[in-house]
């Protein structure tokens, strides 16, 4: 029974709801004392869609023991099969319902009860808002959402909590200082929407990688597309605010084909369709090669996709080869990049660096995953601009080199050696959610991303005079990493030690 309600819960789109079961409840009993099968003494059913009684009886799922139906979202997909659900349950002798859901869920019985008869059955309505659902066998806890699963941000408390630290005011009002010293600048293009900033699991502070580049009022590119970069651009920009970013996107870029970097793909491309509706035009998408495979397993076996995108693969566009076909230039510059190269980096099979080249000059290199790469540093040559991933903190040096990526300081060492202008570092391991550790003193051109960050080309030269105050901000973590680091460093001597003498008495 557990596992049966957990499975149908599992495969529901966009949960809003939050079911726990407590330990060691069994919500079964024996028939009888010799026999080994059993009956069930609850269910519970989660959103109610359309066919959903033809549905029971067709796979012989009984209804009787059904006494809660928890509605996640007024909308027919989850709530066209309550009226003849309620039919089959009367039918059966339930003697009482209780729907659970959002306000406004009451009015689809009260207003249609006319429509059909029962007879000596009880139904109530739950407004989800009210309180946990708490009954022997399970708690149901409501969270809302906003547009499709995105929870709401509400930073208010959080201001008021550091407008009360006097030590944060006197950092932030060192930063306006050091802000009012820069030259002023009105730039906006190329401006680098940061979506994901997190690496491979995402947490409540950082999603995986997603990171918006808007190149002109009328172009964008999407460099990554881990799951959910869809909600969180609309956590970002609300609702409308994303379909206008969908219908300006114009090219998605795919560094590498590890899940976090492109599992939100197919979200936004059908996303981005409903968004241009009849003005609706392929995307351009570079990506690896072996993509292919996948979009056309999605498209031939789950939803038409095809007509979503065109593809090139990021191979087509490497330095060490001769120029890409006149084809590929012309969707180039109709995406609004005046250029676009790769090349081979140090992380996996086919995972890719990119340098682009705005129509307007300014040029923004991003790593995708990788260790330092000779390669990247070519391509990347005095550019404006490079974002690059900084997985690890630079005490976690070999777990870097295991697994293929960077470190922080070793990241600002590529922009250094590459004659980047500017350094935005991201993907983090969310063990440093909360404030990834930068060197000391820290480069006064290198910055931390953050999600939902929003910079403007002409601002990129504020990021890092943020460092100081993000640090008070987040003190208490910073001080854990610090503790960390410490204790670490500790244990290593301490074997090192232990070696040695070892070495010394064989
Ligand atoms: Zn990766």
């Amino acid at each position: 029974m557990l596992q049966h309600v957990l499975q149908a819960f599992r495969r529901l789109p966009g949960h809003r709801l939050l079911a726990t079961m407590p330990k060691n409840v069994d919500l079964t009993e024996r028939r009888d004392a010799r026999s080994a099968k059993t009956k069930k003494l609850k269910s519970y059913l989660f959103n109610c869609g359309e066919g959903t009684q033809r549905l029971s009886h067709e796979r012989k799922t009984r209804l009787a023991r059904l006494e809660n139906v928890f509605v996640t979202c007024n909308s027919w997909r989850n709530v066209g099969g309550v009226l003849g659900a309620l039919l089959t349950l009367n039918d059966i002798g339930v003697p009482a319902l209780t729907l659970h859901g959002p306000p406004g869920l009451s009015s689809l019985y009260d207003d249609t009860r006319s429509f059909i008869q029962l007879r000596g059955m009880n139904v109530q309505h739950r407004s989800d808002t009210d309180s946990d659902f708490v009954d022997v066998g399970l708690k149901v806890r409501a969270v809302p959402l906003y547009g499709e699963g995105v929870l709401p941000v509400t930073p208010e408390v959080y201001r008021a909590e550091l407008a009360a630290d006097e030590t944060f005011v006197a950092r932030l009002d060192e930063y306006r200082r050091a802000r009012s010293t820069l030259p002023p600048s009105d730039d906006v293009y190329p401006q680098t929407v940061f979506l994901g900033t997190g690496s491979s699991i995402p947490n409540k502070k950082r999603n995986t990688s997603g990171i918006l580049v808007n190149l002109s009022e009328k172009h964008s590119i999407l460099l990554d597309c881990g799951e959910g970069t869809h909600g969180q651009l609309v956590r970002l920009q609300g609702s409308e605010g994303a379909a206008e970013t969908l219908r300006r996107l114009s090219a998605i870029y795919i560094s590498h084909l590890h899940a976090d970097h492109h599992i939100g793909l197919i979200s936004i491309l059908e996303a981005r369709r409903r968004a241009l509706g009849a003005d609706h035009k392929p995307c351009l998408l570079m990506a690896p090669a072996p993509i292919t495979n996948y979009l056309n397993m999605y498209h031939s076996k789950m939803a038409p996709l095809r007509d979503t995108f065109t593809l090139v693969h990021n191979a087509a566009l490497l330095t060490s080869r001769s120029p890409p076909p006149d084809w590929i230039t012309r969707r180039l510059t109709e995406a609004g990049l005046a250029q676009m190269t790769t090349c081979l980096v140090r992380h996996c099979p086919l995972a890719y660096g990119m340098r682009l080249a705005h129509t307007e000059g300014q040029e923004v290199v991003y790593s995708g995953d990788t260790r330092p790469c000779d390669e990247l540093v070519e391509l990347g040559r005095g550019c404006d601009l490079l974002i690059h991933e900084a997985t690890h903190e630079d005490e976690l040096q070999e777990e870097a080199v295991l697994r293929a990526h960077s470190t922080v300081s070793e990241a600002i060492e590529v922009g250094v050696r590459m004659g980047a202008r500017h350094v935005l570092l991201t993907h983090f391991s969310q063990r440093y959610a909360s404030l990834p550790m930068l060197p000391e003193p820290a480069p006064n051109n290198v910055g931390i991303a953050y999600d939902n960050m929003v910079i403007n080309h002409g601002h990129l030269p504020r990021v890092p005079l943020l460092y100081p105050a993000l640090r008070r901000a987040f003190a208490e973590s910073y001080d854990q990493c610090v503790e960390r680091t410490a204790k670490r460093r500790d244990r290593k001597l301490r074997e090192a030690e232990v070696l040695a003498e070892a070495e010394r008495t064989a």
